[in-house]
């Protein structure tokens, strides 16, 4: 979130960095390449982490963290080092050893050795971090530890680290990269140089929430909170330093949003639709089910959004199955009957086009012109659609991303909605209205989304919620099978086949090597064509195929032509076929939670019992061989064995959510950072649920009393948001 645009308001936090003693030019543009470049900017360049004391062990008790499940710290100086060569394996190794008053300590590095034996000089004080590893000898050493410049050998103009036992101190750790460190912008040279920065700008820095607000909630000043969160003096203060300065971002966030939402319900321009849709009423009497009590009432929540003049502006939530499509369906003949047009979107072409086939066959006998427009379509073909989307006579245009390029134009829109996977945040949405007059958004997501993060990304939006699958559904059957346990899969698999019933064989896509998975998953197809199940028919599908190629398998699984899918991740999300009720994942490690509960939802949509089977690679169960391997990878196996139990575990989508995002962190948890995800340079979207909420309730009741910001007591905040904000949100006039 930080701004790149000139602000216009001067003030000497503004000033360029060399006015910070310790910066010369060098520095500076070396700052500036990182995006450091105001005073202003390296103050809020917050440490990632701190040593402390409570963390930090004395060498002579090493021994008892062999088996920690996090690596420990020491302190020590630096008292000898040597390269030797290892006699068994004819290697250089650097050795390192340290010592603290209470023993000392070797540590050892195979890698690197040529740049770890000029880094380091005697008498400097190090905090290393790592596993404490027993050698042969059942002695303790670190090997390739991390480690933290504390102190220099000739300076003097710091505090006493080395006292820190007795002091309490805490230190701030600060990332760096290689070319800050040339310029000796290491984790100590920015202690430094915001030691320095501090004392000459904090008291310049000007306070950006009202005095209400901030005693109210018990926070700091934010000078105050700047000092603290750098050079704490304490664990208490830090901890306060710490919340001020996340209830910032989040309160900037949420008045973002809690102005948006003021802006939009203020706007009496949107299309007051009719509630009259006769085309609604004859494919509620034409529908082969009943819809579920929770569709009808969300229904009820759209239809009367759609009424009013005001511009629609709602989330659908639910999980997967629970009858989302339908629901739009209707939702978009409201606007049909009203004679405008909708754009339906969904996040891959694929699903694009099964949307489309769904929609014609539930409006066959309606007069309703559905188009389908996708890339990989002939030219011809595409500048028909294009033709019929700008005449107004295609009623419904489906497909992705692609329906908001400014080659579309369409003739009266006045329905957008947007079948989603979490990819459409609220930075894109932003853009979004451009297209029509003011037409009403309705977006749905794929898979339940934890409440802190709807109301960070959808915090604008007012939310709908399926919470009830179709009756007579039975819950699916998830198991997790070994690899050497896959002939008795097949032979399940071949038994419901013969019972008239169709399964998906998925395989991972690892994005670095598309080509050689592409291989692999078409290879493994054969194999299983030619010696598994040479009895049945079996179809391939993946991303790389031609449109009309996947067009037509997904046309003859659905119409049970083809018996298995073999299948790359492209059937996702969304696809739709009640009769297929196994869904086979290979090396299930690697897909997501969130991805592994959509896939199973491709399954268990009819009212036969519907099994999902995860199969693992055995190595990646066997925790006991912890042994010389990183925490890394120790942490990526506990996180997929996590991940599959879950599976095992709950069939439900929003539990679900909640560990896919406690395990990933937000940023993975959406995919990719074009996720129209806010980047956050301290709040914590998993560890500060409690802290949103707050925020928000502030945002949102200062935006119901103030909505202009004109009290001035709200004068810091709309300074702040005016400065900092409100371009980058591309948001119009507070007032
Ligand atoms: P999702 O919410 O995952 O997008 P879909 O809209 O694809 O779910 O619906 C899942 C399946 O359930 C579809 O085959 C759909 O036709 C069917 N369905 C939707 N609503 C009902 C209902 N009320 N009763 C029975 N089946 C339904
Ligand atoms: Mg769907």
């Amino acid at each position: 979130m930080k701004s790149t645009v000139l602000r216009q308001s001067k003030s000497p936090t503004d000033s360029p960095l060399q006015y910070i003693k310790g910066i010369g030019p060098k520095r500076a543009r070396a700052l500036q390449e990182a995006g450091i470049r105001s005073v202003r900017d390296l103050l809020f360049y917050f440490p990632f982490d701190y040593l402390d004391r409570s963390r930090i062990v004395a060498i002579k008790d090493l021994r008892h963290y062999v088996d920690a499940d996090k690596p420990t710290t020491v302190i020590g100086e630096v008292i000898r080092q040597e390269v030797r060569r290892s006699r068994r394996t004819n290697r250089m190794m650097f050795f390192l050893t340290v010592q603290d008053g209470t023993g000392a300590l070797q540590c050892v590095w195979f890698e690197g050795v040529q740049w770890y034996k000029d880094a380091f000089e005697v008498g400097e004080l190090l905090a290393l971090s790592a596993y404490p590893d027993q050698d042969k000898f059942g002695r303790i050493q670190f090997i390739h530890p991390e480690f933290d410049r504390l102190k220099g050998a000739e300076e003097e103009d710091e505090p006493d680290w080395g006292k820190m036992f007795n002091t309490g101190s805490i230190i701030p750790k600060y990332r760096s990269t290689a070319e800050l460190a040339h310029v000796g912008l290491d984790s100590r040279g920015f202690r430094r140089v915001l030691r320095n920065a501090l004392r000459s700008h904090a008291h310049h820095v000007k306070e950006t929430l009202a005095h209400d607000i901030i005693s109210r909630n018990n926070l700091p000043a934010l000078h105050h909170a700047l000092q603290q969160i750098h050079f704490p003096s304490d664990h208490s203060q830090l901890a306060l330093a710490r919340r001020r300065m996340k209830f910032d971002e989040l309160f900037f966030l949420q008045l973002m949003l809690a102005l948006r939402k003021r802006q939009t319900s203020e706007d009496v321009t949107g299309i007051a639709f009719s509630k009259q849709s006769p085309s609604a009423k004859s494919l509620a009497d034409a529908l082969p089910f009943r819809l579920t009590a929770a569709q009808q009432r969300v229904l009820r929540e759209i239809a009367d959004d759609m009424r009013s003049p005001k511009p629609m502006n709602r989330l659908l939530q639910g999980d997967v199955g629970s009858g989302k499509t339908i629901v739009a369906l209707f939702a978009m003949l409201m606007a049909v009957d009203n004679r405008y047009q909708v754009a339906f979107m969904a996040p891959t072409e694929i699903l694009a086009e099964q949307h489309a086939r769904t929609l014609k066959s539930f409006l066959q006998n309606l007069p309703v012109n559905v188009r389908l427009l996708i890339g990989g379509q002939r030219k011809k073909l595409r500048e028909d659609v294009l033709e019929d989307i700008r005449s107004g006579r295609a009623h419904i245009a489906v497909g992705t991303h692609a329906l908001l390029e400014e080659t579309v134009e369409f003739a009266r829109l006045g329905l957008v909605v947007i079948d989603e996977q979490h990819r459409f945040g609220v930075m894109q949405r932003a853009g979004l209205r451009q297209k029509g007059v003011r037409p009403d958004v309705l977006v749905m997501t794929a898979t339940p989304i934890p409440r802190t993060l709807a109301l960070t990304l959808y915090g604008d939006l007012d939310v709908s919620i399926l919470n009830e699958l179709p009756a007579h559904r039975k819950p699916i059957k998830t198991a997790i099978r070994m690899e050497h346990q896959k002939e008795r899969v097949y032979q399940f698999v071949r038994e419901e086949v013969r019972r008239g019933r169709q399964a998906y064989i998925v395989f991972p896509l690892i994005e670095e090597s598309e080509k050689i998975d592409l291989k692999a998953a078409t290879a493994e197809f054969e194999r299983l064509q030619e010696s598994v199940f040479p009895e049945l028919r079996l179809g391939l599908l993946h991303g790389r195929m031609k449109t009309e190629e996947k067009d037509e398998i997904m046309r003859r699984f659905q119409s049970g032509d083809i018996q298995i899918l073999v299948s790359t991740t492209v059937i996702e999300v969304g696809i739709d076929v009640p009769n297929a009720t196994i869904m086979i994942i290979e090396n299930a490690e690697r897909f997501g939670l969130s991805q592994l509960h959509q896939l199973r939802g491709r399954v268990g949509r009819g009212a036969d019992q519907s099994y999902c089977i995860l199969i693992a690679n055995y190595a990646w169960f066997d925790t006991q061989r912890r042994g010389k391997e990183s925490g890394e990878v120790q942490k990526e196996k506990h996180d997929a064995k996590v991940r599959l139990e879950t599976m095992v575990e709950t069939t439900d989508g929003f539990t679900i959510a909640e560990v896919d995002l406690k395990l990933r962190g937000p940023g993975e948890f959406f995919g990719t950072r074009q996720s129209g995800m806010p980047q956050f340079r301290i709040a914590n979207l998993v560890e500060d649920g409690e802290l949103i909420a707050v925020a928000r309730k502030e945002a949102f009741e200062l935006v119901k009393h103030d909505p202009h910001l004109r009290q001035a007591v709200h004068e810091p905040v709309r300074t702040h948001f005016e400065e900092e904000y409100r371009h980058v949100w591309g948001l119009g006039e507070i007032g």
